[in-house]
């Protein structure tokens, strides 16, 4: 099973009605439950109005990746948390921020850059699979190679990232912007899915494919390789005998 948390700034306790109308349940909730249809995927919804902002140690440890959604409270995420995070992440976590996550502590630092974007809220977006054949595009491709979504704030290049190591989505706007929408990095042992569309109060988490496309991250950003170590040992040569078939 990938053990998966669905990390949010905010829990339906505390979340604004406009955003409750779309998800009541609240924006981890809605996303761990059609995880968890999956049947290799377990996934629970963590905030950080949690105990230890819902990620203690052992919950970051036993993570095998971490979605991230925020928006308004980014600086209220301790420094701690993000050096632990990242250092999951050097050590082989899968890392997915979603949205507004461009701009949260975790993602700039593993990025090591400003993140910005242009934005502009009530648009609609046309999402180009660009990479059919790569594993987080399973389903797209052939003639069903864009999907349309109806309603989405407008994210504008240019997004301030280094360059992606595979891009699979592009987005179009119908204010002629265009933006690498679902972008992929490999980070030390771990990869890093950055998706745009999901702001929270449109229903894109509702969206068949985009559910497709969250469930292929995370199976595509499952670590092969569990908590390896980071310190490279003192190199010995090896024996020739290694190299005979
Ligand atoms: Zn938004």
């Amino acid at each position: 099973m990938i053990q998966v948390t669905v990390w949010v700034e905010s829990d339906a306790a505390h979340l604004d009605e406009s955003v409750l109308r779309v998800y009541p349940k609240g924006i981890a909730q809605t996303i761990a439950d059609f995880l968890n249809t999956c049947g290799d995927i377990s996934a629970r919804a963590a905030t950080l109005d949690d105990p230890h902002c819902g990620l203690d140690d052992e919950a970051l440890r036993n993570t095998d990746v971490l979605l991230w959604w925020g928006h308004g409270r980014h600086d209220e995420v301790p420094d701690a948390l993000v050096q632990r995070i990242y250092d999951r992440v050097m050590r082989g976590m899968g890392f997915i921020p979603l949205h507004s996550a461009h701009f949260s502590k975790p993602f700039i630092r593993l990025m090591g850059t400003t993140c910005s974007l242009q934005w502009r809220e009530d648009d609609r977006e046309r999402l180009w699979c660009v990479l059919p054949s790569h594993p987080i595009a399973e389903g797209f491709g052939g003639d069903f190679d864009y999907l349309d979504i109806p309603q989405e704030e407008m994210y504008g290049e240019r997004f301030d990232i280094p360059q992606p190591d595979e891009l699979v989505f592009i987005g179009w706007f119908r204010g002629g912007e265009v933006f690498r929408s679902g972008c992929c990095w490999y980070k030390g042992r771990g990869k890093v899915f950055y998706f745009q569309p999901g702001h929270e109060t449109n229903p894109t988490y509702h969206i068949p494919e985009i559910q497709r496309i969250l469930i292929n991250a995370v199976r595509w950003a499952a670590p092969h390789v569990q908590d390896a170590p980071i310190d490279a040992p003192h190199a010995k040569i090896a024996p020739e005998k290694s190299f005979e078939k």
